[in-house]
């Protein structure tokens, strides 16, 4: 396993790979790495020649009062199983080879990214976009692999992938969860014993959510209503949204119709956790 640090250095490598007929597969990641990560890896590991993993704890997604600072940093364990699953090669820039100075270019997929996540938490998808699009011309994958549990950066990073022509196929790969149903994330060491245990009624909710679409409720009002009352009911859960989006465009529905997405974000204390479930009415 190799550790790049250089874009140079990278496109180097991946260039001379390719012209040898390799084919390249690409988990970006801020680190911290779960079992959610590594089923990305696996994936990756199974499907192509070459694997590459990126770490890089993206200062523009974060807005001026997040958790940037204190996001979790773990290089050595990190190393450590990105060996174990067989990565080729870790690519872990400094924000100053990424950003330098004079920096001016931003990427930006419009209207899907203003619902959501975006509305609470401006400017994080335009960071998102711009890291992934600048990671795709450095390592130059022909696969992608991306997270369900992130489902609207996966159908807007897919979004920028069409709309803007990178020559890479995203594959989005299904969210791991803990036993008790938490869907795994860097962010959820944040959470006290408490919280933790709170945190499980969101996937309860969700799965709740499915059945009632599958027992024939077609109305957002009221499935997202009952997932309200849920968290209310059990756990000290802050509501920041909950909905149901069409599975492309991420835009809002008022009724269930085909394949849909229930999505939510829930602080428990000051962790901010999100999660989705698909549905198919
Ligand atoms: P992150 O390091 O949190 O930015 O995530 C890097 C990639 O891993 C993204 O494509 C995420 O959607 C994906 N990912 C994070 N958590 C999970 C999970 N629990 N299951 C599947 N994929 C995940």
């Amino acid at each position: 396993m190799r550790v790049i640090k250089s874009v140079k250095s990278i496109q180097q490598f991946i260039k001379k790979a390719k012209a040898a007929g390799k084919t390249v597969g690409f988990v970006p990641t801020m680190g911290a790495l779960h079992d959610g990560h590594r089923s990305l890896l696996r994936r990756c590991r199974r499907e192509n020649d070459i694997v590459v993993l990126s770490l890089f704890v993206n200062p523009g997604q974060f807005g001026p009062k997040e958790d940037f600072a204190k996001y979790p940093r773990r290089e050595p364990a990190d190393k450590k199983l990105a060996k174990k699953e067989n990565v080729d090669i870790i690519f872990i820039p400094t924000a100053k080879e990424m950003y330098p100075a004079g920096y001016l270019t931003y990427v930006e997929v419009e209207r899907m990214t203003q619902g959501l996540c975006g509305r609470f938490r401006p400017g994080h998808f335009r960071g998102v976009t711009t890291v992934v699009g600048k990671l795709l011309n450095i390592v130059m994958p022909d696969v992608l692999y991306l997270g369900q549990k992130d489902a609207q950066q996966a159908a807007v990073v897919t979004r920028m992938v069409r709309d803007l022509n990178f020559p890479v196929r995203c594959k989005i790969c299904p969210t791991v969860r803990e036993a008790d149903g938490l869907a795994m994330s860097s962010r959820n060491q944040y959470l006290s014993a408490g919280q933790r245990k709170e945190a499980a009624v969101l996937y309860r909710s969700l799965k709740e959510a499915r059945q009632s679409v599958a027992a024939g409720n077609r109305l957002a009002t009221v499935i997202v209503g009952k997932i309200r009352s849920r968290i209310a009911r059990e756990s000290s859960g802050r509501i920041d949204y909950i909905g149901c989006v069409d599975a492309d465009t991420f835009m809002p529905l008022k009724r269930i119709q085909g394949k849909a997405i229930v999505v939510l974000a829930v602080w428990f204390g000051r962790t901010r956790l999100i999660d989705n479930i698909t549905v198919q009415a």
